[in-house]
């Protein structure tokens, strides 16, 4: 049942990936189309505003001077006062015919602003008496007249997609100020329907066009991308199946982010690996080197069941000897337990300072207690008392125990230890020397690697597990400083350890964060 749900839920992961293409696509696709549309109404409404105001004016100048002409008659408006005024072509109208047409303008007696209007062929012009009957019309088609509130009504009038402007006007007699009757002018506004119809087409065909380029253009750019995503998809998965797998990401040929994470990968991938193979390799060794304690004990145990515990001398060798096997076996879980936490020291000490001069001083003086046959010289001149650097006091002491440890352990005839301490303007260096038995230029190489001794056996004599180095590189690296090895063989070594130095004020500032964290720890006595 859990497979089940698992391999949906795989599944669902799956189509969600192959569908990034299209959802960027889709994304880029709507917000072009959504650019361009309101990109066109706003243009569309600018242009038409502009457009409309000046077919409005032109409206307005017809009904203007018209009902200006029309307001000199007194009564109201007729053909018979309204035709003279603004025609000569009485017989015509009386007979039936149109009232005028714009083609016999030239025969008549408008004043020339008034022809220069009406002969538009867009203008069509009716005048009404107040009756709402029709005493003058000029044009092809009457404009009709329906009732109005006020003394101006505009309104524009839809019908096949064209628009026509009309404009009603109350006429009042300028003698007696009499409503005398109406003018109704029409507009039918050919180049402006002609403009707005085009506009739309062109605006239509060329968001069509962006949007057709920006979609393929989106989609070659996000094919782009996402091919190396999924070529990275199929190396995490094959690594996922076989941890050992060889594969890798190819090199992009690109200059970007993703070069950049594919490399990433690449590199995680390779130290990932590494770190599996140390793993191994340190089980293996570790298994290897507690073989021989237990080997040994174990022989032990077996010759004092057989034959050696009723005699006396057998027995007491042999716990003894046990008894030391397991103590070197305890060393040596101890310093495998070191090595494991020295790779962990930035989670659990961030905040810690240690004042060199002192640590270096507790530390001599103890051993040379312990040691009273070697003599374990301190020079410290060089370093002023309150040098500080970022570590914990209980590594410092570690470290320095290790390397004297070692140079007490690989002395020769010559039973000295010089410990010296310096300081510059960013590092402090710490170094211990010796004049024993030195290591060869190629083991030193090596002396810092896991269980490696320079000669097993003696040194098992000795009591080395070959993890002292190993723990104290580890230590001075999780503190971002340096430790090397100069030596000559039959002359001795100096191990030399160097470290960032603590500035007065970022002391200070960790010092108060220290003061913080434990601002909020609960007192023991509270608990109990
Ligand atoms: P061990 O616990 O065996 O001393 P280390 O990691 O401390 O392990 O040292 C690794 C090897 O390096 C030692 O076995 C020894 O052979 C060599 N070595 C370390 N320190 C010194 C020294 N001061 N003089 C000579 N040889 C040394």
């Amino acid at each position: 049942m859990k497979m089940m749900i698992k391999n949906k839920r795989d599944r669902a992961k799956e189509t969600k990936h192959s569908s990034l293409v299209v959802r960027w696509v889709s994304i880029v696709a709507l917000t072009i189309t959504v650019s361009f549309v309101l990109f066109s109404v706003v243009v569309y409404q600018i242009v038409s505003k502009q457009s409309m105001n000046q077919q409005e004016e032109t409206s307005n100048n017809v009904v203007v001077t018209l009902e200006r002409t029309l307001s000199s008659i007194p009564d109201e408006l007729e053909i018979s006062n309204v035709i003279p005024s603004l025609s000569p072509s009485t017989r015509r109208i009386l007979n039936g015919g149109p009232a005028i047409s714009s083609k016999d303008t030239r025969n008549n007696a408008f004043s020339d602003n008034l022809i220069s209007l009406i002969s538009n062929p867009d203008i069509n012009v009716a005048v009404y008496n107040r009756h709402n009957e029709v005493v003058f019309a000029n044009g092809d088609t009457t404009p009709k007249f329906s009732p109005f509130k006020g003394n101006r009504r505009v309104v524009q009038v839809k019908r096949n997609n064209k628009t026509t402007l009309v404009t009603y006007q109350k006429v009042y007699s300028a003698v007696n100020n009499k409503l005398t009757g109406y003018v109704v002018v029409s507009n039918e506004m050919t180049y402006y329907n002609h403009l707005m119809s085009n506009l739309l087409h062109w605006m239509l065909i060329i968001s069509l066009i962006a949007i057709i380029f920006f979609v393929a253009i989106s989609y070659v750019l996000v094919v782009n991308v996402v091919r190396p995503i999924k070529t990275m998809s199929k190396v995490a998965k094959e690594v996922n199946a076989d941890p050992n797998s060889e594969a890798r990401i190819k090199p992009l040929n690109r200059d970007d982010e993703l070069a950049e994470l594919a490399s990433s990968i690449n590199q995680m991938l390779d130290r990932m690996q590494s770190y599996i193979e140390q793993q191994k390799q340190f089980v293996g060794d570790v298994s290897h080197e507690l073989r021989t304690p237990v080997a040994v004990i174990e022989g032990h145990l077996n010759m004092l069941e057989r034959w050696g515990k009723d005699d006396p001398q057998i027995l007491d060798e042999s716990i003894k000897a046990s008894l030391q096997e397991a103590d070197r076996m305890k060393h040596l879980i101890q310093e495998m337990l070191d090595l494991t936490r020295a790779e962990q020291i930035d989670v659990q000490y961030p905040y810690e300072i240690a004042t060199v001069n002192e640590v270096v001083r507790r530390v001599v003086s103890d051993l040379a207690m312990v040691h009273p046959d070697f003599k374990i010289q301190l020079d410290e001149d060089d370093l002023p008392d309150d040098t500080e650097i970022q570590m914990y006091h209980g590594h410092l002491e570690q470290l320095l125990v290790i390397l004297i440890d070692n140079g007490i352990k690989y002395s020769t005839d010559r039973k000295q230890i010089n410990v010296s301490a310096g300081v510059t303007k960013k590092e402090v260096s710490i170094m211990v020397q010796d004049f024993g038995e030195g290591i060869s230029p190629e083991d030193q190489k090596k002396i810092f690697n896991r269980f490696y001794r320079v000669d097993k056996a003696r040194t098992r004599e000795k009591g080395g597990n070959g993890l002292g180095l190993s723990i104290a590189q580890k230590l001075v690296d999780s503190y971002k400083g340096e430790i090397s090895v100069e030596s000559v063989e039959g002359q001795g070594s100096q191990f030399k350890m160097v470290f960032p130095v603590l500035s007065k004020k970022r002391a200070a500032e960790l010092r108060k964060i220290e003061v913080e964290k434990h601002k909020n720890d609960v007192p023991d006595g509270i608990l109990k």
